[in-house]
């Protein structure tokens, strides 16, 4: 309640102008004027609760209540008078509707929702006298559940109470929009209106919108921590009288769910086929429900190849909707309807629990037992708190080893809420899944931004790879994410690889995997087991890579890799990381010797030719030394020299390879030798 206090002479408060209508205590009734009021006080009178009807400059009508009473020295003489006003406006409102609610959130001052519906019916009656439209906005803050979860409710109430404190400063200040206070409302949660009178037309509406915008965007302090908050913002626009208010407040939030369904941030002006355009949303969401719960869902699954083995290394998981009358609808076409329902959540779960079901029978026909890689798509609506311990739930009752599991996000994610995707991401790395980075070119991110957010893959999108060899912008694009991302650890995947020119490109580059319809298009989990377990034939417009692919075989290893030539290096790298051992590099004889002591490899794969201390003479020292008694030694050489060979098996060398060698000779070669070490029995303690 709002009250104002005067010394005599007294007039009405401030922003009463013309008082209207019959003052009255709850005994009297009588006209008055400002000077009526006035002169009655000091003539002796002294009001209690004289009620009034008061109508300011620009229209607003308030009822204020009076009390008065002159002021006279102890000598008698009239020094003035003293008028108390208060204004009873809200109350008399609920009175004429009889409504019990407070009229007042009591959170943060601001109207509630049903008597914002009364204002707005009033400032209709008022724009259609004065011809002057009123616009309605509607507010809903963007991921507060997300900030809320995060600060603690306590925290969140504070931002509630702050918005609302910005949104009715909004409209204080008047460029535009001369509103009455008091004419914001919260609906709860982070639910609010927005009613702005004389609001001339759609520039004027516009302008509101994005004072509201930039008002709640400018940073604030909750508990020591600085925040900003963005919002979707609805806005609805009438100047007719006839308009039910309630109407009037759907199109708001009508075209506020709009702009969050554009992500949010933004505002959006109501237009008529928005309805249409939900309703049909709202439709296809019902659909989607059914699926679910129908069972309409199905999982397939698009192998990814080692570029340096050609052997499958994982498979992505696609959802794939068939609806029993339209038939197969794209992911595309259905996944963001899912994303803006929250239906996303139980489908995610529904995916990650059939995938567990798929690895658990892939596990059963891969040789030892190994889990095959599997990549699942997680949506930016599914970063909600508690997924870590969802999916890590899921797994553990499949039986799912986790570190076969890599989720793809998008950068999206990482760019929405930095903070919530950084906490979320560390909870998912610490259950033992690896994180890729999916779309990556598409949002603007660089890859320096990137290295804050645990992530181990990036996945270049089809849009870059498409122009491989054709536009050179978009190859120098990816020759140079590819140096970066190598640079800061990152494995790197291609997508969308549809032609063997793709695909040279991407092996020139040094790309460690790829996928797309040039290898094999999304297949059922059925025909992924009999991919792993058989190896026929190259079939007609099928690629070699896949076909005649080697069942995927994970190793694990410390692998030291020496040779003065850093391509000969790089390939060697590329080629044993992707089946899964841990390798460095050493450029000569001596950073080789320091290496095996510092890095403690299973392996060293040796060139015979190194600058200063050769090859050889790096072999004989690792073999002279006990503390690499177990180490395979694999030697490289650029010419099959017979004399070299002898040597290098003198000084029990497991293996002599002569340069150049494929990627799969190599694995294979280091594979076989570490094996057949292994089965050398220990030496004997003395
Ligand atoms: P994505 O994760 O980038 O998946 C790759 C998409 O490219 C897939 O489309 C795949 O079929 C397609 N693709 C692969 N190789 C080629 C190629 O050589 N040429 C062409 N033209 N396309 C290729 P799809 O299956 O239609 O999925 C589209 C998107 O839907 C996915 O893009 C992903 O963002 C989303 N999605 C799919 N399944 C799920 C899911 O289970 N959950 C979530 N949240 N999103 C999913
Ligand atoms: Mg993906
Ligand atoms: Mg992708």
């Amino acid at each position: 309640m709002r009250r104002f206090a005067g010394l005599a002479p007294v007039g009405p408060p401030p922003g009463a102008g013309e008082a209207y209508g019959a003052a009255h205590t709850s005994s009297d009734r009588a006209a008055i004027g400002q000077d009526t009021l006035l002169a009655r006080v000091l003539s002796g009178e002294t009001l209690t609760d004289l009620e009034a009807g008061l109508e300011s400059p620009t229209g607003v009508r308030r009822t204020m209540v009076a009390s008065g009473q002159r002021l006279v020295s102890r000598a008698g003489a009239l020094l003035g008078a003293i008028v108390v006003w208060r204004d009873i406006t809200a109350q008399k409102e609920l009175e004429a509707h009889g409504s019990l609610t407070s009229p007042r959130d009591p959170l943060t001052g601001l109207l509630t929702g049903e008597l914002f519906a009364d204002r707005v019916r009033r400032a209709l009656g008022r724009a259609s006298r004065r011809s002057r439209p009123i616009a309605v906005l509607a507010i809903n803050l963007d991921h507060f559940s997300h900030l809320s979860s995060r600060l603690g409710p306590a925290a969140g109430e504070q931002v509630l109470v702050e918005v609302g404190r910005r949104l009715t400063d909004t409209l204080r200040s008047r460029d535009g929009v001369s509103g009455p206070l008091g004419t914001a409302a919260r609906l709860g949660g982070d639910q609010f209106l927005l009613l702005g009178e004389d609001v001339a037309d759609d520039a004027a509406a516009a302008t509101l919108a994005l004072r509201v915008h930039t008002a709640l965007r400018l940073p604030m302090r909750i508990g020591g921590t600085p925040l900003s908050v963005t919002a979707g913002i609805g806005v609805a626009l009438t100047a007719d009288p006839a308009k039910a208010p309630a109407a009037l407040i759907l199109e708001a939030q009508t075209a506020m769910r709009v702009a969050k369904r554009e992500g949010g941030d933004r505002y959006q002006r109501f237009a008529a086929e928005m309805e249409a355009q939900l309703q049909s949303r709202v439709d296809n969401g019902e659909a989607l429900r059914q699926a679910l719960e129908r069972g309409e869902f199905r999982v397939v699954y698009q192998p990814k190849v080692s570029l340096s083995t050609d052997a499958i290394t994982g498979v992505e998981a696609l959802l794939r909707w068939h609806h029993p009358t339209r038939g197969p609808i794209p992911p595309l076409d259905f996944i963001p309807i899912a994303e803006e329902t929250g239906l996303i959540i139980p489908i995610g779960r529904w995916v990650m629990e059939q995938v567990c079901r798929d690895a658990q029978r892939w596990s059963a026909v891969l040789p030892g037992g190994r889990p095959l890689a599997v990549a699942v798509n997680v949506s930016p609506r599914q970063f909600e708190p508690g997924l870590a311990e969802t999916f890590s739930a899921i797994m553990a009752r499949a039986g799912t080893d986790p570190a076969s599991m890599c989720l793809e996000v998008t950068e999206s994610v990482l760019m929405r809420d930095a903070e919530l995707a950084v906490t979320t991401l560390h909870k998912l790395k610490s259950i033992g899944v690896r994180i890729s980075l999916d779309d990556f070119g598409t949002g603007f991110s660089s890859l320096a931004y990137l290295t804050r957010f645990p992530l181990d893959e990036i996945k270049i999108d089809k849009s870059f790879v498409d122009g491989l060899g054709t536009d050179p912008e978009a190859t120098a694009i990816v020759a140079a994410v590819m140096g970066m991302a190598h640079a800061l650890e990152f494995h790197v995947v291609a997508e969308g690889v549809e032609t063997a020119a793709q695909l040279a490109q991407l092996r020139t580059l040094g790309c460690d995997e790829g996928q797309g319809y040039y290898f094999a298009r999304p297949t059922t989990a059925d025909a992924i087991s009999s991919l792993l377990t058989t190896r026929p034939s190259a079939a007609p417009g099928r690629a070699p890579a896949v076909t005649d692919v080697a069942p995927q075989r994970l190793s694990s290893g410390r692998v030291l890799v020496v040779d003065d030539a850093a391509d000969v290096r790089g390939l060697a790298r590329s080629s044993l990381t992707a089946v899964g051992f841990d390798v460095q590099e050493a450029g000569s004889g001596e950073e080789a010797l320091t290496l095996a002591r510092q890095f403690g490899p299973d392996c060293v794969v040796l060139d015979v030719n190194l600058p200063g201390v050769s090859g050889l003479e790096v072999c004989r020292l690792l073999r002279a030394d006990p503390a690499h008694e177990a180490l395979t030694i694999v030697m490289l050489s650029g010419d099959a020299d017979p004399a070299e060979k002898v040597q290098a098996f003198s000084y029990r060398a497991d293996d002599y390879m002569v340069k150049p060698f494929s990627p799969r000779d190599l694995v294979s070669r280091v594979r076989a030798s570490m094996r057949r070490r292994a089965e050398v029995p220990a030496p004997t303690p003395r």
